[in-house]
């Protein structure tokens, strides 16, 4: 459990009841905050347990429009966290635990409080899928690694495997050239889902090594990881790389496990959007990641946020 953090007076939040809470903080999130409380809504954002989202987990971002020489994920997100307490959102880094949307107010419980909404935007995000090869777990944090941006640093002159194909890998790959010897990617396709120039920059580095239709069987180690058994599907033959660690980049699940029940999700348990950014109950909205699963950039995810608030509050102006 968090403590509330309010960080223009430090005081704890007393009030109980919002014209909006939204639930998450990140791009989406944040952005929907800073519109909604310029509109003069009364706005909480309960963060959660990772305030900030997948871009605390990110080192440089080159492509947020604003920032010609780039910046640094977690720089962005403590910036736009600023920018919507300057703007008057109250934040608490608490996490939410159960959701009531069947009568209005809406009930939001945390883990130390229960907060009432005439209106919500979930931002809730998604999160690192698991390989679910054997000792993924049992290694976790102890050379299994989901974000090459926090553990990188630790890789220093080893071999290392990245799992997947996409642009995740190929960008985790390339970044952690700078520490490791030598990284082997490991796909389960004979070509990446990655786009072509994160494709031509991961060729034509030296210290990248494909192995095509591969599959990782197990990860093994005493203290940590020091062999990764992996498998070949076409030839089926099996060989066991002798490294320091392995980085799962495999896409994401969206976080709406709170949710499921009370509003409409997809069948790969994204929310359903019904009508823009509202879902299938009137007064609920949703921004970013947890919806958007074709996109999932900070950018989109940001503009997803700017959106919702201005569904938001178009709806509290139509039904207070
Ligand atoms: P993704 O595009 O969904 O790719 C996931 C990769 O992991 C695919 O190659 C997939 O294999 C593989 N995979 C999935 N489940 C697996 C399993 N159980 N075992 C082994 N392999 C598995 O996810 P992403 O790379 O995280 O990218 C998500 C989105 O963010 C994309 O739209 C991407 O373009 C964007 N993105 C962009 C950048 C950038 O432009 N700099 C950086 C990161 C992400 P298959 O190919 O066989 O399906």
């Amino acid at each position: 459990m968090q403590a509330e953090i309010r960080s223009d007076d430090k005081k704890p939040e007393t009030r109980k009841k919002f014209d909006v809470i939204i639930i998450g903080a990140g791009p989406a999130g944040y952005t929907a905050a800073i519109y909604t409380s310029r509109a003069k809504r009364e706005t909480l954002i309960i963060s959660g347990i990772l305030p900030g989202g997948q871009l605390m987990l990110t080192t440089e971002v080159e492509n947020f429009p604003g920032f010609a020489s780039g910046i640094m994920g977690p720089e962005l997100m403590t910036t736009m966290r600023q920018q919507a307490e300057r703007m008057g959102t109250t934040i608490i880094d608490d996490e939410v635990v159960n959701v009531d949307f069947r009568h209005k107010p809406f009930k939001i419980l945390t883990y130390s409080e229960e907060y009432e909404a005439d209106s919500v935007i979930i931002a809730t995000g998604a999160t690192p899928r698991k390989i679910g090869a054997k000792g993924e777990q049992e290694f976790s944090a102890r050379g299994v690694s989901y974000c090459a941006t926090c553990d990188g640093p630790f890789f220093k002159n080893q071999e290392i495997v990245v799992a997947g194909g996409g642009d995740s890998a190929m960008e985790e790959a390339i970044f952690l050239t700078k520490f490791a010897n030598k990284i082997h990617v490991i796909h389960r396709k004979d070509k990446l889902r990655a786009s072509k120039i994160m494709q031509d920059r991961a060729f034509e580095n030296q210290k990248i090594q494909f192995h095509w239709n591969t599959i990782i069987e197990e990860i093994k180690g005493n203290q940590k990881v020091n062999q990764i058994t992996v498998k070949n599907t076409t030839t089926n033959k099996v060989d066991t790389l002798e490294v320091g660690g392995i980085f799962v980049a495999i896409g994401h699940e969206p976080n709406t496990k709170l949710f499921q029940g009370q509003i409409d999700l997809d069948t790969n348990g994204y929310i359903a959007l019904k009508n823009h950014t509202q879902t299938n109950v009137e007064g609920v909205f949703a921004a970013g990641d947890v919806h958007d699963h074709r996109y999932r950039q900070a950018i989109t995810a940001a503009a997803f946020g700017c959106m919702a608030a201005i569904d938001v509050d178009k709806y509290l102006s139509e039904h207070k």
